[in-house]
């Protein structure tokens, strides 16, 4: 196997402080790998955003290490973000924001070519070949932001950050806020483009048609954990956690513009009170007393990991659990 692009290792974000504290990632193990795209899911709130931030360097960490080509990490706020980092980029939702509205096209995909070591004076040449790439005119050098549609803005800000010559893309809901054509072209640009430089990249989405179409594997979250995670074809086509099968029953009706629209009792519950035990057993069809005091960890089962007492049978405990002896072990 070849060695991981991005490696994360029981990664912990946490937000606030006392009673309002919220842990946004709590634990995450991630590797992404040269050629792969790892799709990313879970319903709004889930931790898919911070998680993305924190294996970038945007997000300092509570715990855990991300390391990318082989070396740490460290969180923008400590450190000037380093030349090392500059190949780890990442892609927004929001094409409008991501791109200032005053520079031509050209000039801001210059500045990427600038970040990513290049000379200025070869920026606009690059600007109009990386234009080409995305499937624009290399003339869209000249024009201003405003004067493209939501999916070509998204186009331009993927040439800007291939200008910077990444290894490595974390894009957010990089689709998200397109309309449906767009999305589709957009998903389909950024797999070629994965596969033709062999760059990792982590596909963060709500709209899980899409993620099964593009990703290669797949982790879903819940309540800032990992709950399953493998090859998006075994889990897609026989989830083990009820989390995950509640998400691949929900494909059919997932519109792609909302919150997931999940079949399952409640919400999400609230990240600064989590459930005891697995966080998911006040939601779950399946649940049994074991689980309102036991944490489930990621265990293997049938080729992926999933994170479930009742459907994962390796399960075990995490530090601090309550051990379950005698009649109703499995
Ligand atoms: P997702 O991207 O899956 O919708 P986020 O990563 O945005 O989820 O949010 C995860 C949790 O962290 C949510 O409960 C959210 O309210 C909280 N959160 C996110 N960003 C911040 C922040 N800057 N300050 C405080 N809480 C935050
Ligand atoms: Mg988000």
């Amino acid at each position: 196997m070849t060695a991981p692009l991005l490696r994360l290792r029981d990664v912990a974000v946490e937000y606030g402080r006392g009673a309002a504290r919220v842990r946004a990632v709590d634990g995450v193990d991630l590797d992404v790998r040269p050629g792969e795209i790892l799709g990313l899911v879970g319903e709004s709130g889930c931790g898919k955003s911070t998680l993305g931030r924190a294996a970038t360097g945007l997000e300092p960490l509570a715990r855990g290490t991300v390391e990318f080509l082989g070396r740490p990490v460290e969180p923008a706020g400590r450190r000037r973000r380093g030349a090392d980092l500059r190949r780890l980029q990442m892609v927004f939702q929001d094409p409008y924001a991501s791109l200032n509205p005053r520079r031509k096209v050209g000039e801001l995909i210059a500045d990427g070519v600038v970040l990513g070591g290049g000379r200025r004076a070869d920026g606009l040449r690059r600007a109009r070949e990386l234009l080409e790439r995305v499937g624009l005119p290399g003339d869209a050098v000249g024009s201003y932001p405003h004067e493209f549609s939501g999916g070509q803005r998204q186009r331009i800000a993927i040439a800007r950050t291939l200008a910077a010559d990444p290894a490595c893309i974390v894009a957010d809901e990089p689709i998200s806020a397109l309309d449906a054509s767009a999305q589709a072209q957009v998903a389909n640009l950024l797999s070629e483009l994965v596969a033709e430089a062999s760059l990792g990249m982590v596909f963060v989405s709500h709209d899980l048609s899409v993620v099964r179409q593009v990703a290669h594997r797949v982790a879903v979250m819940y309540l800032g954990r990992i709950v399953e995670i493998g090859d998006t074809a075994t889990v897609w086509s026989d989830p083990r956690h009820p989390y995950t099968e509640a998400l691949v029953a929900a494909i059919p009706r997932a519109d792609g513009a909302g919150t997931l629209p999940v079949d399952l009792p409640g919400d999400v519950p609230d990240p600064a009170a989590p459930p005891s035990g697995c966080h998911f057993h006040p939601r779950c069809p399946l649940v049994q007393d074991r689980c309102r005091v036991q944490d489930p960890r990621l265990e293997p089962v049938a080729g992926r990991s999933a994170a479930c007492l009742v459907r994962a049978p390796g399960s075990g405990n995490r530090a601090g659990a309550v051990p379950l002896t005698g009649p109703g072990r499995p």
